[in-house]
C-alpha cells in the first residue's frame, strides 16, 4: 500500500548538493528525507581520483567520498529512501513527489538537488551499439577493454580524465575532439600530452558509430574533419562520450523557470526558485562551475535558506493566529 512520507525537508537527489543540504537540514532540525534516484551518490561515484575536494591531502575515491557524505547526513538525522520521483506538485502550501515506489513524499520545503547526466552525441550506431562497445563511463565499463583499442570523445575535464584512466586498460587511446584546443584544466592536459598510451585527434567530429557485421559490437568510428569535411574512419573497440552534461529537470518542466539547456533558474547568488520554498542546488542549477565542493555549498546554502523561510512562515502563521 502506498505510503505518504512527510518531512520539514523534502530533498531529491543524493550527490554532494543533495547531502550536504541534508547534513546542514538536519542540524538544523528539519529531519529531512533525502530521495536517493538511480544514481545513489551522484556522479562522483562514476569517477575514481578526486583531488580536488578540500580536507584531503591524499587523492580520494569518488564513490568513498560519498559514502562518507551518506553517512554523515544520516548519523545526524537524515532518512534515506530509495527510490526516484516521477511527478511532482508544486501547487499546493506542501510539496507533493510521487515516487516509483508508488510511494509519497510530501515537504513544507523543497530541495531540488537531481544534478546531471551524461550527454550523447545523438548520431547513427550510437544508441544501437552502447553496451557493445558505446559507453559514457570509462571508470564503469574501461575494465571490459584490457588490451584494446579505444577512443573518447570530447574536449573538457571528463574527457581527458576519461582518456587518462582508460591507460590503466589500454596501451593505444586516441581522444577525439572537435576543436583544436581543449577546454580541460591545465593540469589534466599536461598529464594527456605527457602519456605516451594516449594520441588526439584534432577538429574532428563523429559522424556514426560502425558495427562489425560478424558479432554485432562496435568496429570504428566515423569521422568528418570540421576544417576540411574529409571523411575518415578510426577502428576501435571501445568508444567513450564524454561531452558533458544535461541537468535533470524534465520533472520540472512548466512548473519552475529554467533557461534554455533546461537548468532551473534561480535568484542571482542564492538557491531561490521562482516558487517560495523551492530551493535548488547543485550541477541542476549551476551551468559555470558544476564541481562537488560549489554543489555541495549550494546545497549549504539551499537547507539555510529553507530552515529560515520555514521559520519566517511558522512565526507568521502563530502571530496570525494569536491576532
Ligand atoms: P549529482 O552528483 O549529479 O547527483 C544528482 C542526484 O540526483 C543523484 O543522486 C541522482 O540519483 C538524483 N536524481 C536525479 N533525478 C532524480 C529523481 N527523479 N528522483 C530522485 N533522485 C534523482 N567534480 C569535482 O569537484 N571534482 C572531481 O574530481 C570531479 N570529477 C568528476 C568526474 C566525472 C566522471 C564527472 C561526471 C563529474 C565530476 N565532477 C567532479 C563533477 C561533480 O561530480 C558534480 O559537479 C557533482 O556531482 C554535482 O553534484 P549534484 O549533487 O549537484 O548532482
Ligand atoms: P564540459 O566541460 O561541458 O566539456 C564538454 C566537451 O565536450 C567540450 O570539449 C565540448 O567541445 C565537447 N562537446 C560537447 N558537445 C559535443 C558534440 N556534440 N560533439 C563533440 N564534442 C562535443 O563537460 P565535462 O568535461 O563533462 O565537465 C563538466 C563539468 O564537470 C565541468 O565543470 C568540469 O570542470 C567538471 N569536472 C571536473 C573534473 C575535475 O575537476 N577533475 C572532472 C570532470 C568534470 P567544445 O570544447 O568544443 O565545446
Amino acid at each position: 500500500m502506498a505510503t505518504t512520507h512527510k518531512t520539514r525537508m523534502l530533498i531529491i537527489g543524493s550527490g554532494p548538493a543533495g547531502l550536504s543540504a541534508a547534513i546542514y537540514g538536519a542540524r538544523a532540525g528539519m529531519a529531512p528525507i533525502v530521495v536517493q534516484g538511480l544514481q545513489p551518490g551522484g556522479q562522483l561515484t562514476i569517477t575514481t581520483d578526486v583531488e580536488n575536494y578540500p580536507g584531503f591531502r591524499e587523492v580520494i575515491q569518488g564513490p568513498w567520498l560519498m559514502q562518507e557524505m551518506q553517512a554523515q547526513a544520516e548519523h545526524v538525522g537524515t532518512r534515506m529512501m530509495w527510490d526516484t520521483i516521477t511527478a511532482v506538485d508544486l501547487s499546493g502550501d506542501t510539496f507533493v513527489a510521487t515516487g516509483d515506489s508508488g510511494d509519497f513524499y510530501e515537504g513544507d520545503t523543497l530541495v531540488i538537488a537531481t544534478g546531471a547526466q551524461a550527454r550523447w552525441l545523438g548520431v547513427p550506431g550510437e544508441q544501437d551499439l552502447s553496451g557493445k562497445g558505446v559507453s559514457a563511463c570509462a571508470t564503469c565499463d574501461g575494465f571490459f577493454y584490457r588490451g584494446k583499442k579505444v577512443v573518447v570523445i570530447g574536449g573538457g575535464n571528463t574527457a581527458v580524465e576519461e582518456a587518462l584512466y582508460l591507460t590503466n586498460h589500454s596501451d593505444d587511446v586516441t581522444l577525439i575532439h572537435r576543436r583544436d584546443s581543449l577546454r580541460s584544466e591545465k593540469i589534466l592536459q599536461d598529464r594527456l600530452f605527457a602519456n605516451p598510451k594516449i594520441k588526439v585527434v584534432w577538429n574532428k567530429r563523429v559522424e556514426s558509430f560502425l558495427g562489425s557485421a560478424g558479432n554485432g559490437e562496435l568496429r570504428a568510428v566515423k569521422l568528418v574533419d570540421t576544417l576540411t569535411g574529409e571523411e575518415s574512419e578510426i577502428e576501435t573497440d571501445g568508444a567513450f562520450v564524454a561531452i558533458g552534461h544535461a541537468p535533470a529537470t524534465e520533472l520540472f518542466r512548466g512548473k519552475l523557470a529554467m533557461d534554455d539547456a533546461g537548468y532551473l533558474l534561480v535568484q542571482p547568488g542564492t538557491p531561490k526558485t521562482d516558487i517560495p520554498g523551492v530551493f535548488a542546488c547543485g550541477d541542476v542549477m549551476d551551468h559555470v562551475y558544476r564541481q562537488a565542493i560549489t554543489a555541495a555549498g549550494t546545497g549549504c546554502m539551499a537547507a539555510l535558506d529553507a530552515e529560515r523561510y520555514l521559520a519566517a512562515k511558522e512565526f507568521a502563521e502563530a502571530a496570525k493566529v494569536e491576532a
